[in-house]
């Protein structure tokens, strides 16, 4: 029983992050009072973003600052189902985010589109290879949502943002300098692409040498003076490289606050309450529809707040978390594999290439910026001709320049002892003269890996922790470790490169670490999709079992892309949106297709 209940509002949103500000945005402006419920504070807002402040490496790059504090919420680990899972106690493989902005705050902002094969990967594949080619061992499925469904949501999302970047397929036509495998574009990006430094020059010219299709990483760093469809001002990057981790003191990396909030802060209809965490979502007493939710204040009260609408936009994991502590939706059992909430969860497979240059190649890596690069696709999704690979899906190849900041940029050849004076010599010797690949690759959804609840630890307020059980399935082993070795030679093929080095976090025989950082891009676990026993919301993100519960965020992915997830994300939040005003708001009831 809560200490209190408050009045009924007609949204209540559970997150204040990019998903959460733009649904209130949204919802707002349809005449509906919003309430946002976000465990963390108030943080700058973009008059009070200081650069000089936010250049603190050893505060928010390594200390964390703007991340999720694992004393107060963690999950708790494990490989395989025979493990005992232990809880997360050091922020690691990924950084979650927390307080007004959530992770868009430090974000990179690389603003990617998914390929139209990526959101029908099953029929997709089972149409060009057979329908025996995807390895059992996977749970691939389609999304239920097309590409062309999308677009104009991803369209405005990047105008949202001010996205910098070359189309590379503007209405059907394939153009030269964008990236020619993405689905057709209704619009040029708002912005032009960033400028390139010395080493993704390089690398350029060494990819298309080898015929493959070099283009600028999409980039949600604003290239020029910027006003977004909602009358945010952005400004042209300073290419600072304080971008990860970090606020942008310059209004140039477009985020939730400057973007979103701003813009909406001051709406009759608008509310947000800092410092109040959801504990669950409340159910109706025939349990088909949610009656509101239950958070604890700043002072430790339990509050009822009840709603019409339950957005939840509380991050993939906390989302699936919530599903579970609250009974929304059937838990996943893996060893019956009947059920949703947990099911299909996967992560991203990530490797890195170190190329050094001659001395008198100097790369400045001091100027950077979160989406500095340049990038090719040729080995990502189902560009590449899969039949004698034996694996499904990639990744993309992108020789970086994010940042040269003074603690963690210290690039040195294989071989270098990792303290010491001859360290030190080799990282002075190195710093100009590096180039930086990342492979960022896609990972396949598993009966294996899967979100439930912990059974021994709980939380502060006495919830069963989340649990994790993940590792690389072979699958994607096979992939990570194609895709880097195509990465080497173009580092190969580089002018002026003495020595190449690579490390895999997928490779053959590791175990997934939650320990070394990889991405922030946790997906599935609530998935979208066309069958209930498969999926947890419909294609509109509406949940099955309660029509009024709307679920926004990368857990509604069956399985993961090999790009960043926000720009998808927010495609499909869009998708959504546009639903819930256009036909929801009037008439309240399970959506279907006409
Ligand atoms: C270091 C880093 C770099 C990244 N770079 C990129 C990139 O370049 N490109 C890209 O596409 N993506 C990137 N991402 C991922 C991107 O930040 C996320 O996809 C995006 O922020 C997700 O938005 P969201 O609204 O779903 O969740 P979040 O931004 O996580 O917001 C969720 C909010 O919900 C709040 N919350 C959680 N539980 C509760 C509860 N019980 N009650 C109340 N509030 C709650 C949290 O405090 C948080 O503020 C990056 C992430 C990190 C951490
Ligand atoms: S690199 Fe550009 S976008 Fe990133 S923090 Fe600096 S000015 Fe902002």
């Amino acid at each position: 029983m809560a200490d209190k209940t408050l009045p009924k509002t007609d949204v209540v949103i559970i997150g204040g992050g990019w998903t959460g500000l733009t649904t209130a945005y949204e919802l707002a402006h349809e005449g509906r009072k919003c309430v946002i419920l976000e465990r963390g504070d108030h943080r700058h807002d973009a008059t009070s973003f200081g650069a000089p402040e936010e250049h603190d490496e050893l505060k928010y790059g390594l200390r964390y600052t703007h991340m999720m504090n694992v004393r107060e919420n963690t999950l708790t680990f494990r490989n395989s189902r025979g493990d005992r899972a232990l809880p997360m106690r050091r922020l690691g493989s990924f950084l979650p985010g927390e307080g007004l902005g959530g992770a868009g705050i430090h974000w990179n902002g690389q603003l990617w589109r998914p390929l139209p094969s990526d959101l029908e990967m099953r029929s997709h594949y089972d149409n060009r290879y057979g329908s025996d080619f995807i390895p059992d061992d996977l749970s691939v499925q389609d999304w239920g949502v097309t590409y062309d469904e999308l677009e104009p949501h991803l369209d405005f999302f990047e105008r949202i943002c001010g996205a910098a970047g070359t189309a590379g397929n503007l209405d059907g036509e394939q153009r030269e300098g964008g990236n020619i495998f993405e689905g057709p574009r209704s619009n040029e990006y708002p912005n032009p692409a960033m400028k390139q430094p010395v080493s993704s020059t390089l690398f350029g010219r060494a990819a298309q040498e080898m015929d493959l299709h070099p283009f600028p990483f999409p980039s949600a760093n604003v290239t020029k003076a910027y006003e977004n469809p909602y009358g945010a001002q952005l400004h042209p990057c300073t290419y600072c490289g304080f971008c990860e981790r970090f606020g942008c003191g310059y209004f140039a990396k477009a985020d939730p606050i400057i973007c979103v909030y701003d813009r909406i802060k001051e709406h009759e209809n608008f509310e947000i309450r800092f410092k109040s965490t959801v504990l669950r979502v409340e159910k109706s007493e025939d349990g088909k529809t949610a009656t509101g939710v239950t958070y604890v204040d700043a002072d430790g009260r339990e509050i009822f707040q009840p709603a019409d609408i339950v957005c939840m936009n509380a991050y993939a994991l906390w989302n699936v978390h919530l599903m579970l502590v609250s009974g929304l939706g059937t838990p996943y059992d893996p060893e019956t594999r009947t059920g949703t909430v947990g099911r299909n969860y996967s992560y991203q497979t990530i490797s890195a290439v170190d190329a050094f240059l001659e001395k008198d190649i100097v790369t400045n890596p001091f100027m950077g910026a979160g989406a500095l690069g340049m990038v090719v696709d040729d080995y990502n999704g189902d560009n590449f001709d899969h039949s004698d690979l034996g694996f499904v899906g990639g990744g993309y190849i992108a020789c970086k320049q994010y940042h040269g900041r003074p603690i963690s940029y210290q690039p040195v050849p294989d071989g270098t002892p990792s303290w010491g004076a001859e360290w030190k010599r080799a990282v002075r010797e190195n710093y100009l003269h590096h180039a930086d690949f990342v492979i960022h690759g896609s990972s396949m959804s598993t009966p294996e890996n899967f979100l439930d609840l912990d059974p021994t630890w709980t939380d502060q307020h006495g919830r069963p922790l989340l649990r994790m059980t993940f590792n690389f399935p072979e699958n994607d082993r096979k992939m990570a470790k194609y895709v880097t070795e195509r990465a080497v030679e173009i580092a190969e093929n580089m002018d002026h490169v003495t020595s190449v080095s690579a490390t895999n976090l997928a490779a053959e025989g590791e175990d997934y670490s939650v320990v070394p950082y990889q991405t922030t891009h946790n997906v599935g676990g609530a998935v979208i999709g066309t069958d209930p026993s498969t999926s947890v919301v419909n294609r509109y993100g509406q949940m099955w079992d309660h029509h009024n519960v709307f679920v926004f965020g990368a857990c509604l992915f069956p399985q993961n892309l090999g790009y960043n997830p926000t720009g998808p994300l927010m495609g499909l939040a869009y998708w959504t949106l546009e639903h819930l005003k256009n036909d929801y708001l009037e008439n309240p009831r399970p959506l279907m297709d006409a």
